[in-house]
């Protein structure tokens, strides 16, 4: 059984180690199919094959070495796929991960799976793949007959994994491939200006204040922008906050937005909806700030306080400023 792991420069930015984590996971899963783990560099992002690929058998590159380019990507891998020959290909679940996998499964008229949050071994020794359903409320255990199955890696799902080598020496192959003119002519003609990023990314923060539609307005994320800041955080919402057009979309927590899993995430003005809740509940402590006292975001808090944010952040902003003159 090969395990293909799919490099982009986006997840080795940013998940490559949780996407590795996944891999040697599922390798481990798989003791009855001796399975192999093969490494994707499909943007050559790949810098340290000793530090970054250590203990996987196989690390491919294309020739010719790839474009930024999304469908020139999906060409590249469904041919290295094809050649490869893997019985399950992953990819982070993020931005590059969504945009691609499901193209590929349907290319390769693979199965897919997404969000894959853990794997299991089934009783004939091979893999199965566990997902959360219904919002994060129960887990799925999917086993599949395809030939190749794609999967997306569901964030912050396999962050401590300890990782059992599978070889001990990791050889680079190149892969020759052809990328159709039709896909290698389509440029990107508008870049979105990325907006500026101070302090930590919703991803990689310890400490997550997050607003929802009980903030009232745009102006209420001030408030807690300051909050973030002080707390050296990142700032998050609720879809229905990012719905209102308060905050962008790439602050949204939830079901449909970024999974989170800080030290800290307090949430202020959010009911607590199980979208919500599923991309949140396992924060190691959570603070819910709701004047409703039966909001349900009171089911998952530590601590909750039953008062108008409106009173509260700007009480918590004062002890904090106290606190570090
Ligand atoms: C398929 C699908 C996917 C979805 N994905 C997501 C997702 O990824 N993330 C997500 O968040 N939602 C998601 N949703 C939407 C979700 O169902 C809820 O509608 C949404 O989370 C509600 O956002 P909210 O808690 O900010 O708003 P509300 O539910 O309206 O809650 C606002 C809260 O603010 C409180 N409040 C009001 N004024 C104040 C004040 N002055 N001080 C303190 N508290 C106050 C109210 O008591 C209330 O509890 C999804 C829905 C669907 C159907």
């Amino acid at each position: 059984m090969k395990l293909l792991v799919v490099a982009t420069a986006l997840d080795v930015g940013g998940r490559f180690d949780e996407l590795m984590n996944a891999a040697f996971a599922a390798h481990a899963a798989s003791r009855g199919q001796a399975a192999e783990i093969h490494l994707l560099d499909a943007e050559g992002a790949v810098t340290d094959i000793a530090a970054q690929a250590a203990g996987v058998q196989r690390v491919y590159r294309f020739n010719p070495a790839m474009v930024n380019n999304s469908d020139a990507l999906l060409d590249a891998v469904a041919q290295a796929c094809a050649q490869i020959k893997p019985s399950c290909v992953m990819w982070m679940g993020d931005v590059a991960g969504h945009q691609h996998a499901p193209r590929l499964a349907v290319r390769a008229k693979a199965a897919y799976v997404s969000g894959c949050c853990g794997f299991e071994t089934t009783a004939s020794g091979g893999l199965a793949f566990v997902r959360p359903i219904y919002g994060g409320k129960a887990l799925e255990v999917l086993e599949s007959n395809a030939a190749m199955t794609v999967l997306t890696v569901k964030p912050k799902s396999f962050s401590n994994q300890e990782r059992q080598p599978v070889a001990t020496q990791t050889v680079v192959e190149v892969l020759n491939v052809v990328i159709q003119p039709s896909s290698a002519a389509i440029t990107r003609v508008s870049v979105d200006k990325p907006e500026e990023q101070t302090g930590p990314t919703l991803e990689d923060a310890q400490v997550i204040v997050s607003g929802g539609r009980g903030l009232g307005s745009a102006e209420g994320f001030g408030a807690l922008r300051e909050l973030a800041a002080q707390l050296n955080g990142a700032v998050g919402a609720s879809r229905a906050a990012v719905d209102a057009g308060w905050i962008s979309a790439k602050s949204q927590v939830g079901q449909t937005g970024t999974t989170v899993a800080p030290n800290l995430y307090i949430a202020i003005g959010i009911s607590g909806a199980v979208q919500h809740l599923a991309g949140m509940s396992s924060a190691r402590h959570i603070v819910a700030i709701n004047k409703d006292d039966e909001a349900p975001i009171f089911g998952v808090a530590d601590v909750g306080v039953v008062a108008d944010y409106r009173e509260i952040v700007p009480a918590l902003l004062a002890e904090l400023a106290e606190r570090s003159a």
